[in-house]
């Protein structure tokens, strides 16, 4: 046999144009040979001697090409004719786990963790894809198979980091039964691929429940938050990316019982939500379209809907997409045995779409990679181009948004930024900016009250 060279083209794009890799782990878990492992960068290497040539890693690697409408095809047996943020949907709620700890340690209403728990305990799946962080290292997330209740309480709450969780699909060839799975676009763009290709494997996962994602960040922040606050990374049990009260904080806890402290100010959504990603987003995350798991059998995002006054309506609230029959039956059979609420908000305009990912995925992205591509950098392939009607203030504000996160790519330039917008010196522009929020919506609303009764306004 000849031995296969890194940049061979039946290999998965990480080998040939790193910049392209979503470290979704795909390629790792479908090698059927373990030729494929995961640096601590978390980008795969392949021994050459180990790989035998069978081009599976290219096939299931979401990285290099996304066909949007031969997955609809694959998932919904159709293909939309015209396109929005959210997808194909069949029905849209707001809800919360009626367990009061997933609830409570969940980043919205904890209805990720409810519905996993709920096909774990009634025997519908024997295991649930999701994450932790590591026990020795606490600053670094893993993916995981959790197969009760205890563990599922580990893995609750976003974090806001890459995870190579299709690296998981290894241990499912091992394994017996059903799994479920709560999953980013980018590994259910590898799972759906994976379909495809491997489908005796693949349908091992019965039901995949997609987080929303407007990008996630290098898994480098953690430390760098670590090293700003001046804190040892040896003295924490846990890193928490929006612990505490709703809607949640970056914090640590200590080993010694210290109580936990904040690594920011402001709260995760007023403010810290945009300085990380602002300047910790993937390259690869910066092209994606695809923010509201599209092809998952079930989305969940937060519910950041306001009210006239400008307060969150929903707090401690999850949304959910429902999107295949299978999504379907099982949020039914979570509601009919006691273990979800929902409201049922399908008709309801204003929950229908992220206004501010909408304007990103949908207008600034293509219009990045439009740029990118005319200025020759490797950019994914996709059958979605910039829309007719995208206006001059996109391509003004895509351009601010890629130079500082060109700028974020040196240490100490983001150090400087993030330094200051975590410190007290910004609290006044963290008040500044809640005041102007909330001016914003209730003049929006009370606008909107003369025209529709119960006019509300959900913001991504
Ligand atoms: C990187 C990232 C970006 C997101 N961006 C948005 C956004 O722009 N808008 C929006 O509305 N919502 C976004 N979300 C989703 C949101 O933060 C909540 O996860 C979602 O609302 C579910 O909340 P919950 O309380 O129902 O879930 P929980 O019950 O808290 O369960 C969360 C589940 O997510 C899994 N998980 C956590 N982090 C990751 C990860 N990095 N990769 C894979 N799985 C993970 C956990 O293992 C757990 O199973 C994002 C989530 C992540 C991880």
């Amino acid at each position: 046999m000849q031995p296969v060279t890194p940049d061979a083209p039946f290999l998965s794009v990480a080998f040939r144009n790193k910049e392209l890799c979503t470290r979704s782990g795909s390629c790792v878990g479908v090698c059927p040979t373990g030729a494929i492992t995961i640096g601590e960068d978390l980008y795969p290497r392949l021994n050459t001697d180990q790989c035998t040539a069978c081009g599976l890693c290219g096939k299931v690697c979401p990285g290099g090409e996304i066909q949007f409408a031969e997955l609809s095809q694959q998932v919904f047996g159709k293909v939309p004719t015209d396109h929005s943020f959210d997808g194909q949907v069949a029905e849209t709620f707001v809800g919360y786990a009626t367990d009061t700890r997933l609830r409570e340690g969940g980043s919205g209403g904890g209805v990720a963790t409810a519905l996993l728990y709920h096909l774990l305990k009634t025997g519908q799946v024997d295991g649930c894809l999701v994450t932790r962080m590591n026990r020795e290292k606490p600053w670094l997330a893993e993916p995981f198979i959790a197969t009760t209740y205890e563990e599922l309480c580990l893995s609750q709450g976003s974090r806001y980091s890459v995870i190579p969780m299709n690296r998981l699909w290894s241990e499912l060839r091992s394994r017996e039964g059903k799994f479920a799975a709560a999953i980013l676009p980018c590994h259910t763009h590898g799972f759906r691929k994976l379909q495809q290709h491997e489908p005796e494997l693949a349908a091992k996962l019965s039901v995949v429940i997609g987080l929303f994602c407007g990008g996630a960040l290098e898994p480098n922040l953690t430390t760098e938050m670590l090293t700003m606050r001046g804190i040892n990374k040896d003295e924490i049990s846990d890193f928490q990316f929006r612990g505490g009260e709703w809607p949640g904080q970056m914090r640590v806890l200590f080993k010694d019982g210290r109580p936990p402290r904040p690594l920011h100010y402001s709260n995760y959504k007023e403010g810290a939500y945009i300085y990380f990603t602002s300047l910790y987003m993937p390259e690869r995350c910066q092209t994606c379209l695809d923010g509201s798991n599209e092809f998952s059998d079930i989305s969940v995002s937060d519910a950041w809907t306001r009210n006239e006054t400008g307060d969150y309506q929903f707090r401690k609230h999850s949304r959910l997409l429902i999107r295949t029959e299978a999504g379907a039956r099982v949020v039914k059979s979570a509601v009919d045995s006691g273990d979800l609420i929902v409201k049922d908000v399908t008709n309801n305009p204003n929950y229908m779409t992220h206004k501010i990912q909408t304007r990103r995925k949908g207008y600034m992205t293509p219009v990045r990679l439009e740029r990118w591509g005319k200025a020759g950098r490797p950019i994914p392939v996709y059958d979605r181009h910039v829309p007719a009607d995208v206006c001059r203030y996109d391509r003004v504000k895509e351009f601010m948004i890629s130079s500082l996160l060109r700028a974020g790519r040196n240490k100490l330039f983001r150090m400087a930024v993030m330094g200051f917008l975590t410190s007290r010196f910004a609290i006044p522009l963290i008040r500044l900016r809640i005041y102007w929020k909330r001016r914003k919506y209730r003049g929006r609303n009370s606008h909107a009250r003369s025209r529709v009764a119960d006019r509300t306004t959900t913001k991504g």
